[in-house]
């Protein structure tokens, strides 16, 4: 129970990388919010945590909107007394395609989900963590945009790379008040975001062969490494961008 009484904070955890980061924050003892859009995927996720003897509250919004980031913290502070614990997990790719046909409304909008998301979180989360004097701030970021230029995916990469720079920013400005901050670089995840990047068999062994494994992530694996962050084992990691990629980032041939 690395996470005893520890208070978490999810943002995108209806789904995918988020959900599972949550059901395993909650089994290791933290009392959990989790926010997204989707309430009923929120609340069929709160149930599944009460059921296995959790506890967890949803609140439903926009990532991108700072009063909904404001409420998650209230949230946070009302029902379980403050804030140990963040991450922002919500994102989305938009619509991939060639930059000179991309419309600045998807660029604005998958700037806005990852990036501005993720400042708008930390923007209300890290000064309650102030408080606490110790905290733990991750911000889910890619491969894609710091170890690899893809084609197609230029408002993802740049929102990506940003979230790194942000982080470092972060890291820096919070170190001395006891918070920890790093970025979470998975390489291709088994969610519905990896179904929409490639959703033919072909495609799937393509994305699959770019790993040194060979294989995608599950989410739960990707949660474990986010629990690393969390806790107190990594009580001396902050400023840091961790690639759980499965090789994606080294392999060449
Ligand atoms: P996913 O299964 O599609 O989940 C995305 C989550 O973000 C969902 O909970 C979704 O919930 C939430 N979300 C999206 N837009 C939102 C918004 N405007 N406001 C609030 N929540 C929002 O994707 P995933 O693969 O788990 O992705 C999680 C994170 O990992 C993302 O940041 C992604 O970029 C990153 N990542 C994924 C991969 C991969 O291969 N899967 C690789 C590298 C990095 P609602 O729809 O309910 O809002």
């Amino acid at each position: 129970m690395v996470l005893q009484n520890k208070v978490a904070l999810i943002v995108g955890a209806s789904a995918g990388i988020g959900r599972a980061t949550a059901l395993l924050f909650a089994e290791k003892g933290a009392h959990v919010v989790v926010g997204a859009r989707r309430q009923d995927a929120l609340d069929e996720l709160v149930a599944e945590i009460t059921a296995s003897g959790g506890t967890a509250y949803a609140l439903a919004g926009d990532a991108s909107n700072e009063t909904y980031a404001q409420k998650l913290c209230e949230a946070a502070v009302e029902r379980f007394g403050g804030l140990d614990i963040a991450m922002h997990c919500a994102g989305a790719l938009g619509k991939l395609g060639p930059t000179a046909e991309m419309n600045e409304t998807n660029w604005h909008n998958v700037i806005n989900v990852n990036l501005t998301g993720a400042f708008l979180g930390a923007k209300h989360q890290l000064p309650l963590m102030e408080k606490r004097g110790s905290g733990s701030l991750i911000l889910t970021s890619s491969f894609v945009g710091y170890t690899a230029g893809m084609p197609g995916m230029a408002a993802y990469a740049a929102a990506k790379a940003g979230m790194v720079g942000l982080m470092k920013s972060l890291a820096v400005e919070y170190g001395p008040r006891g918070v920890r901050v790093n970025a979470l670089l998975p390489g291709g995840t088994d969610t519905d975001m990896a179904a929409e990047f490639a959703s033919t068999p072909e495609e799937k062994a393509f994305v699959r062969g770019l790993h040194a494994l060979e294989r995608i992530a599950t989410p739960e694996e990707i949660a474990q490494s986010a629990l690393y962050l969390a806790s107190d084992a990594s009580s001396f990691t902050t400023g840091h961008a961790m690639l759980v990629d499965g090789g994606v980032s080294i392999k060449k041939g």
